[in-house]
């Protein structure tokens, strides 16, 4: 892709002997001019490279140093023109032939100011601007971002213009898409790149779930929200399933498919006030007040859209075609020695996520049920208020609750986010003798889960091995299973079509499988006979995945993806 840029740095009191902006590395030395003042003998020199733990996820800062510094107290406006991208995905990052996406707030993609001294591990900490985004895509496509719209058709090209006054990182979505609107207070557009049987109900849910936060966190932040789908598998090069920008969501084909996913959506827009519109200042809270309060928030959509059973499901066992979590996945992470205390969760670890996702989500909800949900609710509001559009720091946040809530949390915060242990008298988290049992046998293949979430697919892969050696017997709890099933998606991967074969066979041997695990796995036996041009088994993999995925309510989406597989 090619990149004009207008930047406008606001005045400042001192003068400058330089301007520092960050652009993603996968973009080439920009040519840049400065617009005013006049400036003479423009260097611009490459500073510091940072990668990042990705190939292609890393940032580059370039220096524009004029022969006399820039004058105090007027605005400084350059030009800058640079090209790149395409080749691979960045995160959340991604230009393609089916279609593009670009986060502002993940991946330098237009010329960013750091908002403070930059981050060794390579990633983007800009800051929000206001402007116009100009979008240049082929006829057929249409792009979406935050703002006032308007279209220009040239020849053969669109293009598209946004023009934003609330501060955001500029992120836009585009492809052939299609749209469909939810007309309200906030509409609701979901943009589509084919046909899926769920789309309006996917903006019905949406427009729910955007009003719910609504009066339960204070006023929506940005005029409108979009959905524009990304392809699957770029999403899964982008580092994502779901990701949530400033007023728009990226969701997956995968998600487009399934019969409404309200966890998923609800954990999504919750990103809009925790994460998107709230930031977080330090390495304290970073996971807790971002991912940890969009995962109460979409356990409050799921008790409010879909009532307390589902909610309570939720809670115990994660949510069906979501992520496996809830109490027990917690319970997992703690007997493979992955704990952590949630307050100061590391940025990097993949079981932060989890935590978060999990006894954070439940460290919420335990609060919320302390205080009376409306005294909470309150307490955020008041919290997003302070911070509207800005960051805070954790105990600032903690602060901010013990005043709305007008009571000492002091030994709540102690109890719940200082310390692994569990406390006593709760009953949102209780080890019972079966989760007991169920988290001690699987010990071993969380930390192989583990290894593969951090990308250390070898080491995973030998221990997954190992313990498919030993797997127990009886098995009550699907060491077996699972073992060989995960072995089976990592030969797959590897394009090893005859050891991913025999994998999932030996998984679907196995005794006790998962019901919500049924399905996939049905699904990637077919995939894999289908690669093997074996048509027959196939055909009867794809029929029991839809067959499994129905006996729980299609909710898996393992089924629609079955169907689409036997309709080619
Ligand atoms: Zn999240």
């Amino acid at each position: 892709m090619t990149v004009s840029a207008l930047v406008t740095l606001p005045a400042q009191p001192a003068p400058r002997a330089a301007v520092e902006l960050s652009l993603s590395e996968q973009f080439d030395a920009p040519r840049v001019t400065v617009v005013r003042p006049r400036m003479e003998n423009l260097r611009v020199e490459r500073g510091a490279a940072r990668p990042y733990s990705r190939p292609g996820w890393g940032t580059v800062t370039w220096l524009v140093r004029p022969a006399a510094p820039f004058p105090p107290n007027v605005p400084i406006v350059l030009r800058l023109d640079y090209a790149g991208g395409g080749e691979r995905a960045g995160f959340i990052f991604y230009v393609g032939r089916d279609a593009a996406f670009a986060a502002g707030l993940n991946t330098a993609w237009y010329p960013e100011i750091e908002e403070g001294p930059l981050r060794p591990d390579g990633r983007v900490r800009g800051l929000r601007g206001t402007g116009t985004l100009s979008v240049t895509v082929p006829r057929g496509w249409r792009v979406h971002a935050p703002g006032k719209r308007a279209v220009e058709r040239h020849g053969g090209t669109v293009r598209y213009r946004f023009t934003t006054r609330t501060p955001v990182f500029f992120s836009f979505g585009a492809g052939p898409y299609t749209a469909s609107t939810v007309k309200g207070r906030v509409p609701i557009t979901v943009y589509v790149l084919r046909r899926h049987g769920q789309t309006r109900a996917v903006a019905e849910a949406s427009a729910r779930i955007v009003e719910l936060f609504s009066n339960a966190f204070g006023k929506y932040p940005f005029d409108s929200f979009a959905l524009a789908e990304v392809p699957s598998e770029a999403a899964g090069a982008a580092g994502f399933a779901g990701a949530s920008v400033d007023g728009m969501m990226f969701p997956s084909t995968d998600f487009l498919d399934k019969r409404v996913n309200v966890a998923y959506y609800g954990h999504e827009i919750g990103h809009q006030w925790f994460g998107n519109m709230l930031r977080v200042d330090g390495a304290a809270g970073s996971w807790m007040l971002s991912e940890g309060l969009a995962q109460y928030a979409s356990l409050y959509a799921v008790v409010k859209l879909e009532g307390s059973a589902a909610a309570e499901e939720y809670r115990r066992e994660g949510y069906p075609g979501y992520f496996d979590e809830g109490a027990a996945g917690y319970f997992r992470l703690a007997a493979a020695g992955l704990d952590h205390r949630l307050r100061d969760l590391p940025a990097d670890a993949p079981e932060s996520r989890t935590l978060s996702d999990t006894k954070g989500q439940l460290a919420w909800e335990m609060l919320a049920r302390t205080l009376g949900r409306s005294r909470f609710h309150a307490a955020l509001r008041q919290l997003a208020r302070e911070h509207r559009f800005g960051r805070v720091r954790w105990d600032d946040a903690l602060a901010s609750i013990v005043r709305t809530a007008g009571r000492d949390l002091q030994p709540f915060y102690a109890q719940w986010f200082d310390s692994t242990e569990l406390p006593p008298g709760q009953t949102m988290l209780q080890w019972t003798p079966r989760l007991h049992a169920m988290a001690d046998a699987l010990a071993d293949v969380t930390r192989a889960e583990s290894l593969l979430n951090r990308g250390q697919t070898k080491e995973a892969a030998e221990l997954l091995r190992k313990i498919a050696r030993q797997a127990p017997s009886p098995d009550p709890f699907a060491v077996a299973f699972r073992v060989h099933d995960d072995l089976a998606q990592l030969a797959f991967d590897d394009g090893d079509l005859a050891t991913a074969r025999t994998e999932i066979d030996a998984a679907l041997r196995a005794p006790n499988p998962p019901p919500r695990e049924l399905a996939p796995a049905h699904l990637l036996r077919g995939r894999i006979a289908l690669a093997q041009g074996d048509q027959a088994a196939a055909t009867e993999s794809l029929h029991a995945a839809i067959a499994a995925d129905e006996r729980l309510g299609n909710r898996i989406g393992a089924g629609i993806q079955a169907r689409a597989l036997l309709d080619r």
